[in-house]
């Protein structure tokens, strides 16, 4: 059998990859890595220290499942054994890709989980992302932080550091990574609109049944099929709803608002402070003695 027509085309994938990665802003510099296993204890990974975009089939590094090195010209990336401990846990999975999606890292550096009950497409196809506690990139501890969550979705955020996406395909998992940072954009450009309609049970336990009938699994798949899936609150849908409150009624080009406040403290606010003060000013103001108040 020659196995050599078939690696080469899984080289140029992996560089294919590594360009839309780069082409979406996802990586900047040489940020980020991407493997894909080839055979049995085999796997294709990129090099340390080159731009995703500029990858070329031979510099791809050949490794076994203990990242030990067995082909190619540059060394492998130091977060290989990240990749590693993902393919262990899921031994379904033939791709993972790790990078630095801008909107869905916002959102593991703020320490806040993506919501469900919002969007169907990020149900579909990411299902409940958890974020994993943050590491030193390029520890050995990166793979055990995630195990928790490996699971449960195809989508891990990284603590203070990215995304990690893996699938049985490359291609979905790419994708995969687009869809959570699309979603992550969709979830920013809603809060500076102030509100947010959250799914209903109902409707998320058709979503679930919807995915089963795909085959794609999801850990909520047992309460889909008794019709009871709970779309509680969540950290997101809170910040949006507390922020909309605070600036719904701070508008207006002289710092003051244009609506009459409704709230005794904000009006009594409003009436006090000085014309030159900014709407930040003001809102900060607000924030500072709504802490004082709930402190007390
Ligand atoms: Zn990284």
């Amino acid at each position: 059998m020659n196995e050599f027509p078939s690696e080469f085309k899984l080289k140029e994938a992996m560089c294919d990859v590594g360009r839309k990665i780069w082409l979406k802003g996802f990586c900047a510099g040489n940020e980020g890595n991407h493997s894909y296993r080839i055979g049995k204890d085999r796997f294709l990974c990129t090099p340390t220290g080159i731009s995703k975009g500029e990858l070329r089939a031979d510099d791809l590094c050949v490794v076994d499942g203990n990242g030990k090195q067995l082909a190619g010209k540059r060394k492998r990336t130091s977060e290989f054994l990240m990749h590693a401990a993902i393919y262990k846990a899921r031994p379904d999975c033939n791709a993972v890709i790790h990078s630095h999606p801008p909107h869905a890292t916002a959102f593991a550096i703020a320490g806040v989980d993506l919501p469900t009950c919002i969007h169907p497409e990020a149900e579909v196809f990411l299902g409940p992302v958890k974020t994993a506690h943050y590491v030193t990139p390029g520890d050995t501890r990166l793979g055990e932080s995630l195990l928790p969550y490996v699971k449960d979705s195809n989508v891990i955020l990284m603590g203070n550091h990215g995304i990690v996406s893996f699938h049985p395909t490359l291609e979905q998992a790419y994708y995969n990574l687009e869809i959570v940072d699309a979603y992550a954009r969709i979830l920013l450009l809603t809060k500076s609109l102030g509100s947010v309609r959250t799914l209903t049970s109902d409707e998320m336990t058709e979503l679930v049944q919807l995915k089963a009938r795909f085959g794609i699994p999801d850990p909520r798949a047992e309460d889909a099929k008794k019709g009871a899936i709970a779309c509680g609150a969540s950290d997101y849908v809170s910040r949006v709803n507390t922020e909309s409150g605070m600036r719904g009624r701070m508008m207006g080009d002289a710092g003051i608002s244009a609506v009459q406040p409704q709230n005794p403290l904000e009006r009594a606010i409003a009436e006090l402070t000085p014309n030159q003060y900014t709407e930040a000013d003001i809102e900060q103001l607000v924030q500072i003695i709504t802490n004082q108040i709930m402190a007390a």
